[in-house]
């Protein structure tokens, strides 16, 4: 028989993190006599988005955390959105704010992020995350990179010294996540979309990170064998930006699409809200669950 990659579980890692979210939220309700409370902010009704925002506070409230929902009118403008952000940053009784994005074309979406402000920026989305994960100042991560990172962390796959080649450049997720790359010592490559010969960068990968959004860019026959490919592309279809059954034969990790990155994703938003709540109360949460 050929030999075939062997799955990173980001359902079943997932499900281990959340464990530990959930004895977090015992933990606060003691000490604050109340659980954390993840606001999510829809603007608009595209059908993903509303999708994923349901799929937050689900998980939200499946480890005890109370969740609250504030949707937008697609016609919302920037100002509407701005000044409901800045009530969910003054109200003492919401610990984290989620803005699901993109948001509808016309509304300024970095000056929405930079509105919910680095106390409650628990999607790890504004200037000061960015700024204070890449420096290694444990500001919240971006929650996709954030949770690649726990993955790979979870099955033991060696970084210090390996070559990681990040293809995507997005502010939410191929830039943190070639910082957190960094920081973790892979000498790392960006590529992006005028990268020339991207087949002979990838070829040259330890480690792939697939975060473009074009379904099966990453062909099978480009991964160098033995490599760890990890695919955060979601499209069209349950698709990733990987192509998985070519990549099988040659990578030695692979994550799957979907129940790779997906499930991880929205472990590390809900893991960070309880951690946003144990910071801002100075409740202490060392020693349970994931440590931030
Ligand atoms: P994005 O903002 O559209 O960024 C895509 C990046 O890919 C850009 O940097 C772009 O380069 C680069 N790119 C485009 N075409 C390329 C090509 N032919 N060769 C090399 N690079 C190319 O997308 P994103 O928000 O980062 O999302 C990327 C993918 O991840 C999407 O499939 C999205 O659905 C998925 N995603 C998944 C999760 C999850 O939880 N699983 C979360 C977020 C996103 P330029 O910068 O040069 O334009």
């Amino acid at each position: 028989m050929p030999p075939s990659a062997q799955l990173l579980d980001g359902k079943a890692i997932a499900q281990q993190v959340l464990a530990g979210t959930a004895r977090k939220v015992e933990h606060l309700v003691r000490g604050a006599g109340r659980p954390p409370c993840l606001a999510t902010v829809l603007v608009g009704a595209d059908p993903a988005s509303v999708t994923y925002t349901r799929m937050k506070r689900n998980r939200a409230e499946s480890v005890g955390m109370i969740s609250r929902k504030i949707e937008l009118a697609h016609s919302g403008t920037t100002s509407d959105l701005l000044r409901t952000l800045d009530e969910l940053v003054r109200d003492e009784a919401v610990d984290g704010i989620l803005l699901q994005h993109p948001v509808p074309p016309g509304i300024d979406e970095r000056a929405a992020f930079e509105a919910i402000g680095p106390e409650k920026d628990v999607d790890g989305v504004t200037l000061h995350s960015f700024g204070a994960m890449a420096m290694g100042l444990g500001g919240f991560q971006s929650c996709t990179p954030g949770g690649i990172m726990r993955l790979l962390a979870a099955y033991e796959i060696p970084l210090a010294g390996r070559h990681a080649v990040v293809v995507g450049r997005s502010p939410i997720l191929g830039k943190p996540m070639a910082m957190l790359l960094l920081a973790a010592h892979c000498t790392v490559t960006i590529c992006h979309s005028r990268t020339r010969d991207l087949a002979r960068h990838v070829g040259d990968a330890d480690l792939v990170i697939a975060a473009v959004g074009r379904a099966r860019l990453i062909r099978g026959e480009w991964i160098k064998p033995g490599a760890v490919v990890v695919d955060a592309g979601f499209n069209e279809g349950n698709v990733g930006d990987a192509d998985f059954e070519g990549c099988l034969p040659r990578a030695s990790w692979i994550t799957p699409v979907p129940g790779g990155v997906g499930p991880m994703t929205i472990a590390t938003l809900i893991d960070q809200t309880a951690d946003g709540m144990g910071r801002r109360t100075g409740i202490c949460l060392d020693g349970i669950g994931a440590q931030p």
